[in-house]
């Protein structure tokens, strides 16, 4: 704020306000209208809708779900591992694949899936103060959107799985085809939730999260992508970067539900 220019106008917008719905730069306008963006009161982006306001049982959920995510997206990484090594460790004593192992494997990564599809959910959890908003952060609604589709195929995936392995050769390009639509879900996924990050960063608040967000909304792919003919080196990469991202956010979160316990507790005694 500028102390030197504030007492004339008042009533108007300054020092680079952004709007806690969508993060539009609302300077210079009225300080009883609403964002011309998403609608929002621009009386709730001078409070500043920070995470450090918002209900412990917010902060709780998004705590869980990014503990639930991560935990889940490491067993995901063990099990490939694992699989590849008893796949190989096979080959190698002259064994032919073991097609009931590499289905209990398969199976173990439709259900950690599963579980890392419900801990970006809660990780989605709308802030309860924009409830009422929904198009102040489209990127979150898409997120979800996008979980919805992805559980969907993955069930119907693991349906496939089911009925290929006790022979039904015939349903192989409908297999083909299933793991496109799959690789396009994540793809879309994987940019919007960087979107949302990216908003959620803004309210914990850090900047460098932010930027880390938005640059892996582009580079994580290309690395991914790029890098995969390279003995699966980019994916991997790629994994770590979103991985050590998600962690970022876990500590925030920890911190934050830890200081507003802090403050609960000053305020009571
Ligand atoms: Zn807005």
């Amino acid at each position: 704020m500028d102390e030197n220019t504030g007492r004339e106008s008042v009533d108007v917008v300054q020092g680079g306000t952004r709007c806690v719905g969508c993060g539009y730069a609302i300077d210079g306008l009225p300080e009883d209208g609403v964002c011309p963006e998403c609608g929002i009161e621009v009386e709730r982006s001078l409070k500043g809708e920070l995470m450090l306001k918002a209900s412990p049982e917010y902060l709780a959920m998004l705590h869980r779900g990014s503990v639930l995510t991560l935990t889940a997206l490491l067993l995901q990484l063990l099990n490939v591992f694992a699989s590849a090594f008893f796949g190989m460790a096979f080959g190698m004593m002259g064994y032919g694949p073991v097609v009931s192992l590499l289905l209990v494997f398969a199976f173990v990564q439709f259900g950690l899936g599963g579980l890392f599809l419900l801990g970006w959910w809660m990780l989605s959890t709308p802030l309860p103060s924009l409830k009422d908003a929904p198009q102040a952060n489209r990127a979150r609604v898409w997120v979800r959107w996008l979980l919805v589709a992805s559980a969907v195929l993955l069930g119907v995936r693991a349906g496939l799985m089911l009925v290929l392995s006790m022979g039904g050769v015939w349903l192989d390009p409908i297999s083909m085809a299933m793991l496109v639509l799959v690789l396009v879900a994540w793809l879309a996924g994987y940019v919007t939730q960087m979107l949302y990050l990216a908003w959620l960063a803004r309210r914990v608040p850090d900047t460098s999260m932010r930027k880390r967000a938005l640059l892996l909304a582009w580079l994580g792919p290309v690395v991914f992508i790029v890098g995969a003919p390279l003995l699966f080196l980019g994916p991997l990469v790629a994994v770590v970067m979103y991985w050590n991202l998600l962690d970022r956010f876990r500590q925030a979160f920890k911190r934050i539900r830890r200081e507003r316990l802090r403050q609960d507790k000053a305020a009571k005694g």
